[in-house]
């Protein structure tokens, strides 16, 4: 069992080391239990283990690994135990698993769930979860009841969860955890998006959150009136009408396209720019994921396959037109120091 609010490690990768120590420590204070980042969050899981040192107890500590491969997530493992300071991890989870050819791998005989049972069996860690951004594969997953837990996005654009995914979770037993309950920040009224999620009561809640002003406003919200008024529910309303059509649930059936686009990374970037350092934005994957958006020939057939008929190409071309203007104040800031 874990407090309702939990905390999502990614954006406190942004901030100076002692900034994110004293958010996690905020939440502590706040008796937030439930801790979440992954192997491939940078320093998150370095700086949350400094912020826990001495009061492991009052965690529930869950991290994850993108690897697909037994040796890797082994060593994935012993890094997080390294990293966060600790002997066991509560739950441990296979990441952004979202087509059904990996779910398979993952669950062979002999594969990575079967190490993760090994290694639950020796009480490093305790509990098996998984992540993902495909409603039908997220669906196989809970299932396979190889999971304890599943992680997927749920906001009131990103709803679809709440129809058959949340539902067949509780049968299953299975823990549900929401991830970006703020759109990856594209919902800027926090009010809004915590009233919607608080009516389902068995689920956990993790924002992002890299300020102590932030987790307080959350904190002082749950304390407080949790229905939504009328004006509330209208802006709500509102804000699906005019963001549903543009919000990318990075569920990719859409892929393949035709030059090769990680199309769900680039319908991102306006979110990530938010979140992520921009050292981490203008070199590796997220970069090559903007210069080959850069090659889209405009052919429309990732549109036609997109169950939420987003407009790909044009939002595409605008996050390739704000890649370019972040990268260039970047660099001019580089040159600047
Ligand atoms: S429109 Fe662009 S992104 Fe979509 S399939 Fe064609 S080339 Fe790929
Ligand atoms: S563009 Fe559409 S199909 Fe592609 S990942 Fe986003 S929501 Fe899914």
């Amino acid at each position: 069992m874990v407090s309702r609010l939990g905390f999502g490690g990614i954006p406190i990768q942004r901030v100076s080391e002692e900034e994110a120590i004293g958010v996690v420590k905020r939440c502590l204070e706040h008796d937030i239990t439930f801790i979440d980042t992954a192997n491939a969050y940078t320093t998150s899981e370095e700086r949350i283990g400094k912020a826990i040192s001495g009061q492991r107890n009052k965690v529930i500590l869950a991290t994850k690994s993108t690897s697909r491969n037994n040796e890797e997530i082994n060593s994935h493992l012993h890094l997080s135990f390294k990293r966060l300071g600790v002997d066991c991890i509560d739950l441990y989870q296979l990441h952004n698993v979202s087509d059904f050819r990996t779910l398979e791998e993952l669950l062979q005989p002999g594969g990575p769930v079967a190490l993760l049972e090994q290694v639950k069996k020796e009480g490093k860690i305790r509990h098996i979860g998984i992540t993902s951004h495909q409603i039908d594969v997220a669906k196989e997953a809970v299932r396979s009841d190889r999971f304890e837990t599943i992680m997927f996005p749920f906001n009131f654009i990103t709803c679809e969860a709440a129809d058959e995914l949340l539902p067949l979770a509780r049968e299953h037993d299975v823990g549900f955890i929401a991830m970006k309950p703020l759109a990856g920040g594209m919902l800027a009224n926090v009010s809004i998006a915590f009233k919607f999620l608080l009516q389902f009561p068995d689920i956990v809640i993790i924002p992002g959150i890299e300020r102590i002003e932030e987790i307080d406003e959350i904190i002082a919200l749950m304390a407080g009136e949790l229905t939504m008024t009328d004006s509330e529910r209208e802006e709500m309303e509102q804000l699906r009408l005019e963001l549903g059509t543009r919000f990318c649930r990075r569920c990719d059936y859409c892929q393949p396209c035709t030059v090769g686009i990680p199309i769900s990374s680039a319908m991102g970037f306006r979110s990530i720019v938010k979140r992520l350092p921009p050292e981490r934005l203008f070199t590796g994957k997220f970069a090559d994921a903007m210069e080959e958006a850069a090659n889209c020939t405009e052919c429309g057939e990732c549109e036609e396959r997109c169950p939420y008929h987003l407009p790909i190409r044009e939002i595409l071309a605008e996050h390739v037109e704000l890649y370019r203007q972040e990268k260039s104040k970047f660099e001019a800031q580089l040159t600047v120091n």
